[in-house]
């Protein structure tokens, strides 16, 4: 895959509220901007010597920040390479799922247009199983490679050893640190010793679900770096036509022109062999027979709910704590109104959880991820 160099970027305490589609959270000890799949690497490496924690990101689109911020590296994931064979992309993590889907469109083939109009990269989009109207992104998905975080502290911490050298980070005093030193340090990394880190794993192994993923489940131990995707070839005009659609309907139904993180919670499945939805402190077989009752009520199909529907149907739209408020637009989604904090996001959501509990015995669990400090 070609890789276009640009430079690795760094900020010290930086504000994390331009990182967010939320805009919500306090500054990152470290924000680093990477451009090629080296680039995070190497910049997970660094992390790693210096015992920093760290996390990678995307768009930020399924972020909430903490408000005293983040204690450690936000890795922002721009590495934007694509190589095309037939009907196959080989994506670096850090591309806009838009993108991706426009390119695939030029190229007459079709797949992944229904999710057009979702702010992602392909890293997020494959650790949150991004989906839309019955198609999600592991729908196309061959294979993803990632390096596993595990293997690499192992690795790192024997090679330190071989050097009798420590994994530190009392010698990095915020004040007196220099980003050149620090950028330098980085690029001078050599990736050799680590490459068997990188792990190749086929789509049946990744546990895709609903907004679910291995990923997701290993809680950061995989960091993505790229995957094989496999489209379908369909006539150019009909995916334009799907995509402008799906943009369109969008528009119509949620509140773009304002900051949020998308649906804050998931939908509920009332299903007695799949009850991760469900408040595991409470009696699942009676939550199930009242949820299915629900959700005939709804029309729905009666194995699903969605929290918008009762979040309209208990009048919540329009409620607000700070600067968060429900969406008039579309009840599932917190909108920020100006100068929202983690706290308020917090409160409003507590009240929504507590009207929907003691109306209908009802959980929803959280489809929007908090970042602790
Ligand atoms: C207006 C709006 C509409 C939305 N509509 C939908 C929708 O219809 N369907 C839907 O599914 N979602 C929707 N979302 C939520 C959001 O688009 C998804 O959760 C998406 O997957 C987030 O992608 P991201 O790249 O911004 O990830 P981020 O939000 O930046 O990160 C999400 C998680 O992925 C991890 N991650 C990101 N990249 C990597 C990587 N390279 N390696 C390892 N871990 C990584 C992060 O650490 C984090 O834990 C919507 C959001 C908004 C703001």
């Amino acid at each position: 895959m070609k890789e276009i160099e640009n430079k690795i970027s760094l900020k010290l305490n930086a504000d994390l509220k331009g990182y967010c589609t939320i805009h919500i959270g306090g500054n990152a000890k470290f924000l680093f901007e990477i451009f090629t799949s080296k680039q995070l690497y190497k910049v997970c490496i660094w992390c790693i010597i210096h015992n920093i924690k760290y996390k990678v990101i995307g768009l930020g689109a399924n972020l909430i920040f903490d408000d005293l911020g983040y204690n450690g590296a936000i890795i922002v994931n721009k590495s934007c390479q694509i190589l095309w064979r037939k009907n196959s992309a080989f994506v670096s993590s850090g591309m806009p799922v838009s993108k991706l889907i426009f390119d695939a469109q030029f190229r007459s083939l079709s797949g992944l247009e229904n999710l057009s109009g979702i702010p992602a990269t392909v890293g997020g989009a494959i650790y949150n199983n991004l989906g839309a109207f019955d198609c999600s992104f592991a729908d196309c998905i061959e294979y993803v490679t990632c390096i596993d975080t595990k293997k690499l502290e192992q690795k790192i911490k024997a090679n330190l050893q071989i050097k009798n050298k420590k994994i530190n980070s009392q010698n990095l005093n915020l004040q007196s640190l220099n980003t050149d030193k620090i950028l330098n340090e980085i690029n001078t990394i050599d990736l050799t010793p680590f490459k068997s880190c990188i792990t190749k794993i086929k789509k049946a192994d990744c546990q895709f679900a609903y907004r679910d993923s291995l990923f997701k489940q290993a809680q950061n131990r995989y960091i993505i770096l790229s995957c094989k995707l496999n489209l379908a070839p369909a006539n150019k005009n009909e995916i334009l036509q799907i995509i402008t659609a799906n943009i369109q309907k969008k528009i119509e139904s949620q509140p773009l022109d304002y900051p949020s993180a998308g649906s804050v919670f998931k939908r509920i499945y009332f299903d007695e062999n799949n009850n991760n939805n469900l408040n595991p402190n409470t009696d699942i077989k009676d939550q199930n027979i009242k949820g299915k009752a629900l959700a005939k009520n709804y029309n729905n199909p009666t194995n699903v709910l969605y929290p918008a529907k009762i979040i309209d149907e208990l009048r919540l739209k329009g409620l607000s704590v700070g600067g968060a408020q429900i969406s008039e637009k579309h009840a599932g989604f917190i909108i920020n109104t100006g100068a929202a904090t983690q706290k308020d996001f917090i409160k409003l959501t507590d009240i929504i959880k507590n009207k929907i509990k003691s109306r209908y015995y009802l959980s929803p669990q959280f489809e929007v991820e908090f970042v602790p400090f």
